[in-house]
């Protein structure tokens, strides 16, 4: 199985720590509001990369992180909590909203049929662990204090820049000094923020003698130091979160155990709409609602979105998402049609689509295959659908033997020529969303969607 690396910046051969268990770590969702269905992408290919996986053999265990606390509106060390935004905006508690936006977000993980991590940890239940992690970087010298917290000095970390590529010559030039001048780095980062005296902040901890919260960036170093334990397999993320957010988070790693923090890591691109970036001020911020609403399963959006590549330039339009649609149509009835005219096929199609796939999840080249090979078996599409999980099977169930009936008393009137029964049960079975082909083998039905 080959996948491309972003520390090597590299296609590579994935070879596991243990031929036991693969660990994998998925940087979650911040909980603070309805995901886009941008956001829906990064999780979508690694699902992909879940089922691959698991068909080449292995066996995964994966801990996906929620965000509850910490990440502030410039994604940086200034600006609100998101979560307290929230909370002001909706009127709620930050816990109320944690939890019905965490609630939400496994609706819709479950309504892409997304497998679900081994683990799923919030942010708030690591503090503890948090605190120690910060204990041990002060202890290794690695950080030193603000008023507004203990920052991580980058400096100290030789290594700081290697993973982006970053130009921190070129971030000094640039850097805003009027944004906390007590930075000795433009690139230096708070591990911990403390709650200022007046500031409205409801999730707050006592340390250090006062009350305070954790950095965004150390949740993550510290639920794979105690679920998974250092170095893990695979990290996968956004390619927003390779300068800083992963930047940061093997800096943590390294100053708390010394230890690197994964050996492959997967980032996927962004996707377009109507070839602009996703932002509200674009105003085009579909949720799996919105597309829910004008007619299109999440099933159909996951169909679209592996389409591609986890790697490249991606643009959604509403045509797009239509083809993806029909695409997924006609495979549910070409299952339909293997139910009424089984076929015998020699099973060559699975070990072509996991080749594809194991040439870093060319998801794309795998559908081609699909559309390309005539002769499908049940068995082929029940594999199709745990590599991909798109429910085809599920959603196409046999029609009931009341159908078949009506199927058959429609070809007694075809044979007797009597017209209009036989549209009328056209119409019948149509309103039930089943279609009927008359071919010279006789009459097949298909799903009308
Ligand atoms: P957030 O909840 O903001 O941390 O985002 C969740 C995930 O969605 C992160 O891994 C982001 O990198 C990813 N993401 C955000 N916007 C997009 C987009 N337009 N296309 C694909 N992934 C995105
Ligand atoms: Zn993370």
């Amino acid at each position: 199985m080959k996948l491309y690396n972003t520390a090597t910046k590299k296609l590579e051969t994935f070879k596991p720590i243990s031929n036991e268990v693969v660990k994998i770590y998925t940087c979650g969702p911040t909980v603070y509001s309805s995901p886009h269905i941008g956001n829906f992408a990064s999780y979508i290919y690694w699902d992909l990369l879940i089922r691959t996986l698991i068909a080449n053999g292995y066996k995964v265990n994966r801990v996906m992180n929620m965000t509850d606390v910490g990440h502030l509106t410039s994604d940086g060390d200034d600006g609100e909590d998101k979560l307290e935004k929230g909370a002001r905006k909706e009127n709620k508690t930050v816990w109320e909203v944690a939890d019905f936006y965490i609630n939400e977000f496994m609706d819709s993980f479950h309504a892409l049929n997304l497998l679900e991590p081994e683990k799923i940890c919030r942010a708030t239940d690591y503090v503890k662990e948090d605190m120690a992690a910060v204990d041990a970087m002060i202890k290794n010298g690695f950080t030193y204090e603000t008023a507004d917290g203990i920052y991580f000095d980058t400096a100290k970390f030789a290594d700081y820049a290697k993973f982006a590529n970053l130009d921190l010559e070129n971030l000094k030039a640039g850097a805003r000094v009027e944004f906390s001048n007590e930075k000795r780095n433009p690139s230096d980062f708070a591990v911990w923020k403390f709650i200022q005296p007046g500031e409205k902040h409801a999730m707050r901890w006592d340390y250090l003698g006062r009350p305070g919260y954790p950095g965004w960036h150390l949740e993550c170093s510290t639920i794979i130091n105690a679920e998974l334990g250092e170095p893990i397999d695979i990290h996968t993320g956004g390619i927003d979160h390779i300068p800083v957010h992963h930047t940061n988070e093997i800096a943590q790693t390294y100053a708390i155990s010394g230890k690197a923090l994964a050996n492959y890591w997967l980032h996927c691109n962004f996707i377009n709409i109507d070839g602009q970036r996703i932002a509200k001020s674009t105003g085009n911020i579909y949720t799996l609602a919105d597309l829910a609403e004008r007619g299109f399963s999440p099933l159909d959006y996951k169909l679209w979105v592996l389409q591609g590549h986890f790697q490249g330039d991606r643009n959604f339009t509403f045509e797009g998402l239509d083809a993806a649609k029909n695409r997924r149509l006609n495979w549910k009835n070409r299952i339909a049609m293997e139910l009424q005219h089984p076929q015998k096929t020699d099973g060559k199609i699975s070990e072509k689509l996991l080749e594809a796939l194991n040439n870093n999840l060319n998801s794309a080249e795998a559908f081609a295959i699909i559309d390309n090979t005539t002769e499908i078996s049940l068995d082929d599409w029940r594999n199709i659908d745990s590599l991909f999980g798109l429910k085809l099977i599920e959603e196409t169930p046999d029609i009931s033997d009341e159908y078949k009936a009506l199927i058959k008393d429609r070809e007694a009137a075809r044979a007797a020529k009597d017209w209009q029964k036989s549209d009328d049960i056209r119409h019948e079975l149509e309103l039930k969303g089943i279609t009927i082909k008359d071919t010279p083998d006789g009459s097949i039905w298909q799903y009308l969607k």
